[in-house]
């Protein structure tokens, strides 16, 4: 179970820099719980995908229990 709420993994997602540009812009943002499937190796309990706003990268993050970003991708 997700010990952080959606808002929460939401605010840490947007927190992050783009990877690529180093903006804080993001033209689409989509925080989802993560997928049963997705649970055996990652610790991840929220699973973001977002689009820079500024350079259009495509980046997908995974988000822990604790608030703790286990993966950007
Ligand atoms: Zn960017």
């Amino acid at each position: 179970m997700a010990k952080i709420t959606l808002a929460r993994a939401e605010r840490i997602a947007k927190a992050h820099a783009c990877e690529h540009c180093g903006e804080y812009s993001y033209k689409k943002l989509t925080v989802k719980p993560r997928l049963k499937a997705d649970r055996s190796e990652l610790k991840e309990a929220w699973h973001a995908v977002k689009v820079c706003g500024v350079c259009g990268l495509q980046q997908e993050m995974g988000i822990d229990d604790e608030g703790e970003i286990v993966f950007v991708n």
